[in-house]
């Protein structure tokens, strides 16, 4: 069956003309076919609610249709490596021009302030390299070591500042246009989505588990997150390592993750507060301890919790 076949079979059937079919949109339900498709490369596009997409993965995905997205994704597993990929104009993220790498000027005084933060919280010099961590003298950002997260090609995508001067802020972010959080993958540049993925909280987090981890920025992974897409496209085994007091937020991430078919691994840091509080070689015992989870599990857990 071709992807124009196995969508007439969840849309109906649409009129044709040279390059594109039109279906009846599933998201504005206009009466009239207005959901263009593009019958070489199945970018798609509704001229009434301007809803789009660059593959019928992403279609299927936008309509929340899960069983129809894995028919999807055994038929065709070769179209499902399209991601939504940022449109020309979209917001691109710039370091403060104050920021400093402190694989230069390690001298500095600012410099080994921010060294000595950093190895207090057992972050090595690889991981400063590996991370192009710096730190800031003046601005926005001064006295913070300053955190950067790249996407799969390099490009910065998100920062965050520390302080190392017990700032009364903790963390300090950049100013980002309403849900860009949810279109970026922090630390994607380092992410093999063929291997086990750990979702933590933080930068610091991340950095303490040294491999293949993806900081939320937060407790929760949103449903129309391109983080949770990728999850879905490659199914790796996701080890959910969330912060002691966000227990609840955990069985609500492991949930979301289950019933898209991951297998998923709940990762209790109890009892330590989070990921990068654990001392040197915790990580590995409490992953080997990780037992893989499913829906009643969490159930019992909620109960007992409760
Ligand atoms: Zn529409």
């Amino acid at each position: 069956m071709d992807q124009l076949k196995f969508l007439e079979r969840h849309l109906g059937p649409y009129k044709s003309s040279r390059h594109e079919a039109l279906f009846q949109c599933p998201f504005c339900n206009h009466h009239k076919p207005k959901l263009s498709v593009n019958v070489d490369k199945f970018y798609w596009h509704c001229w009434v609610c301007d809803k789009k997409g660059r593959s019928l993965f992403t279609l299927f995905w936008q309509m929340g249709e899960r069983k129809v997205l894995a028919a999807y994704k055994a038929a065709f597993p070769e179209s499902i490596e399209v991601y939504p990929e940022p449109e020309p104009g979209d917001f691109t993220l710039q370091l403060p021009t104050e920021y400093i790498p402190l694989c230069q000027n390690a001298s500095a005084t600012n410099a080994r302030r921010a060294i000595s933060y950093l190895k207090k919280r057992c972050v090595s010099t690889e991981q400063i390299l590996k991370h192009k961590i710096g730190y800031a003298n003046e601005g926005r950002f001064r006295n913070r070591i300053i955190l950067p997260s790249f996407d799969a090609q390099g490009h910065l995508n998100f920062f965050t500042g520390r302080t190392f001067t017990n700032d009364l802020y903790k963390y300090l972010n950049p100013e980002t246009p309403t849900g860009y959080k949810k279109t970026i993958v922090f630390n994607e540049l380092n992410v093999d989505w063929n291997r086990p993925v750990f979702l933590v909280e933080g930068f610091f987090d991340m950095l303490n588990v040294e491999d293949n981890a993806i900081p939320l920025f937060g407790s929760t992974l949103p449903k129309d997150s391109k983080l949770l897409l990728n999850l879905v496209v490659h199914e790796p085994d996701v080890y959910v390592c969330l912060d002691a007091d966000a227990r609840a937020k955990q069985r609500i991430v492991l949930r979301n993750l289950i019933s898209y078919g991951i297998s998923c691994y709940d990762l209790d840091v109890r009892p330590y507060n989070d990921v990068g509080e654990m001392p040197s070689g915790t990580f590995e015992k409490h992953r080997q301890m990780a037992r893989r989870t499913n829906r009643t599990a969490i159930l019992h857990e909620r109960i007992q919790s409760a």
